[in-house]
């Protein structure tokens, strides 16, 4: 039987996970959109199987694009 994943990680192209989520405590349509902006952003967005799991989620480290606020 194919399982369900039980969470996202989504990691960006610098190779920081910059965002998870738990899909027990989302609503799917919420699920739907952040997997969507992910992807859009270009994140690789794996899925999490366990019961538990957790992420280490810190800050993009890639340069900001042209137009972007600068810090
Ligand atoms: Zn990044």
């Amino acid at each position: 039987m194919k399982r369900r994943p039980t969470g996202f990680v989504a990691t960006c192209q610098c190779g920081v996970a910059i965002g998870a989520m738990d899909i027990n405590r989302i609503e799917r349509a919420d699920a739907g959109r952040l997997l969507g902006k992910w992807l859009y952003d270009g994140c690789t967005v794996e899925p999490r199987f366990a019961g538990t799991w957790s992420a280490e989620i810190g800050p993009c480290k890639c340069p900001k694009a042209q137009g972007d606020q600068h810090e």
